[in-house]
């Protein structure tokens, strides 16, 4: 069966592994951090206010060191979602290509969607500086990840192949199908479910086997 997507986009926090990446570093400082940080995250993926308001705030309060980022790479393979391996294998087998789009921290992110067979060179996410002795020395401040239109501005950078599905449980993910960067937007409920989101969607999926079948028919 031909595949009904020639390629994917697939979100990572709360999609691809069950962690929101900032709030998960934000946890491992303090209680108050974590809490401040866990509601300004909330707030942007909900669409209650923007994600270029929240997110400079955010990162520079969590400050991750290299090794935090490193860390954060492991706990993110640790809780990747039930069949996502299989799934983004068998896109791969089947011709579809797979990507990456992330307003998180690419030193992360980069272990996981290597485990799952993603090229590097479709891993999209946020780059973080640090010192020589692993210390935050701020993040790539040009990148339009960190801002609400930045999916949607990777999204026609990138220029995969159409048609295109994108995959998330943000209202970021959301975007770039409103914008028409992407033709169609399932929303991710595995880990979370965002009532705006889902409202949007054109598909609800909520486990990588449904997934599966959107892409590739119900037969494969
Ligand atoms: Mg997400």
């Amino acid at each position: 069966m031909t595949p009904r997507f020639a390629s994917v986009i697939l979100d990572v926090d709360s999609t691809l592994s069950g962690i929101e990446g900032i709030d998960w570093l934000a946890a491992h400082r303090s209680e108050a951090l974590r809490v401040r940080v866990t509601q300004l995250t909330d707030d942007a993926m909900s669409g209650r206010v923007t994600l270029d308001s929240v997110y400079r705030e955010r990162l520079d309060a969590v400050a991750p060191t290299l090794a935090e980022c490193q860390t954060l790479g492991l706990a993110y393979r640790m809780k990747v979602a039930a069949g996502a391996a299989d799934t983004v294998r068998a896109f791969l087998d089947a011709g579809v290509r797979v990507a990456v789009v992330s307003g998180g921290l690419y030193e992360a992110i980069l272990p996981l969607a290597e485990s799952l067979g993603i090229d590097e060179a479709d891993v999209h996410a946020v780059r973080t500086f640090h010192d020589e002795r692993g210390y935050y020395d701020g993040y790539d401040l040009r990148t339009a990840l960190a801002t609400e239109s930045g999916k949607v501005t990777m999204a026609q950078l990138i220029a995969l192949p159409r048609p295109l599905l994108a995959v998330g449980d943000g209202s970021t993910d959301l975007a770039m199908r409103t914008a028409g960067e992407a033709d169609a937007f399932a929303a991710f409920t595995g880990f979370i479910t965002r009532d705006a989101v889902v409202a949007g969607a054109d598909h609800v999926v909520s486990s990588f086997a449904e997934l599966r079948a959107l892409v590739l028919g119900d037969a494969s």
